[in-house]
């Protein structure tokens, strides 16, 4: 692993990666902010915009006295993440809007983490709102939330860590805060708001939030690099075509469920080229042509399966068809349906 992950590590330039680290404080001393998802539970995406629309209103309004604070993320179309929020409230007269670019390489998942992180580093260091006692973050990301309800996060535990020692300094002030999920593009202007501020944050030009990346995207990374190197490698292999044109792609995670072993060792037979053809037979000596006996043209793989007069031909062609599936080598031989009919179809040992 390490000789495979070598030539990463030494080409390597991009951000810096954080490791695991402790929270400052006890860990038995951190207190979990409120986390309200009851319209996750209550909403379906496919309830009418109007009704999801109406019944977000009415949450929000739920929080009469409260500053409130909508954040979002956005990704653009080449991978840049935005992030963006509003800090709105009518009594104080304070309105103030953030955006940024987070690290490249980052996940909407972490955009969403971060911004609800910059919104709690601004209640705790904006002059303006050190009146206010009490503070709602309304996010679209239920995930993000739900990390907050369990009190942990696999993917950004610094990140994460980083929110909480901002909750405790929140605290500290005896000001509170809630999270509240509500869903997105349904015209909520604050929500609506905190979408373009991260659209915008998305095409800024240069990296405006420093995340860095954590070991869970760090591992990612690595793994797409392996990945990209393994593709190349099997794409100009010399050796290792017929399996070639079934598996173009390298790393695909397909996994072919025989019902039974003799299929399953006919499926691997046929899918590596290697099996009782006379193309293979008399490469290793065991017939003294590699013709078919019928159709006196190199018997392959390829020629018993789609060119040859024997009934398998016919039966291939109807499964095909009856599945609705081209008829190509790659398609046939990466259908267990099809392969299991190869095998029924066959008179002979191969
Ligand atoms: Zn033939």
């Amino acid at each position: 692993m390490a000789v495979k992950v070598s030539e990463y590590f030494e080409r390597y330039q991009g951000p810096r990666v954080q490791g695991p680290a402790w929270l400052p404080m006890p860990p038995w001393t951190v207190k979990l902010p409120l986390v309200d998802t009851d319209l996750a539970r209550e909403v379906s995406k496919h309830q009418s915009p109007d009704m999801l629309a109406a019944l977000t209103r009415a949450k929000i309004s739920e929080f009469p006295e409260y500053v409130h604070i909508y954040t979002d993320a956005s990704r653009s179309p080449a991978g840049i993440v935005g992030v963006g929020g509003l800090v709105r409230s009518q009594s104080f007269g304070i309105e103030r809007r953030f955006m940024g670019r987070i690290t490249d390489g980052s996940t909407v998942y972490t955009g969403e983490l971060a911004a609800i992180t910059n919104a709690l580093y601004l209640i705790h260091t904006v002059s303006e709102l050190r009146g206010s006692r009490k503070f709602v973050i309304f996010s679209d990301s239920l995930s993000v939330l739900r990390s907050f309800e369990r009190g942990c996060c696999r993917t950004r535990p610094y990140l994460f860590a980083q929110a909480l020692v901002e909750l405790d300094d929140i605290r500290q002030m005896s000001a509170h805060v809630e999270l509240v999920w509500i869903p997105s593009h349904i015209g909520i202007q604050g929500n609506e708001i905190a979408d373009e501020l991260a659209g915008k944050g998305a095409s800024m030009p240069q990296v405006t939030i420093d995340t860095g990346l954590e070991l869970h995207e760090a591992y990612s990374d690595v793994e797409r690099f392996i990945v990209a190197k393994w593709q190349s490698e099997w794409t100009s292999d010399s050796t290792g075509s017929h399996l070639r044109k079934i598996e173009p792609t390298v790393g695909k995670k397909t996994r072919l469920v025989f019902r039974s072993r003799p299929s399953e060792t006919l499926a691997h037979r046929l899918r590596l080229g290697v099996c009782w053809v006379n193309a293979c037979l008399c490469k290793i000596g065991c017939s003294q042509t590699d013709l078919c006996s019928q159709c006196q043209v190199p018997e392959t793989v390829e020629h018993l399966l789609f060119q040859c007069t024997s009934n398998i031909v016919t039966r291939v062609k109807q499964k095909c068809e009856e599945l609705s599936i081209p008829l190509t080598l790659e398609s046939v031989l990466n259908s267990c349906l099809v392969l299991e009919t190869i095998r029924e179809a066959l008179d002979r040992r191969l």
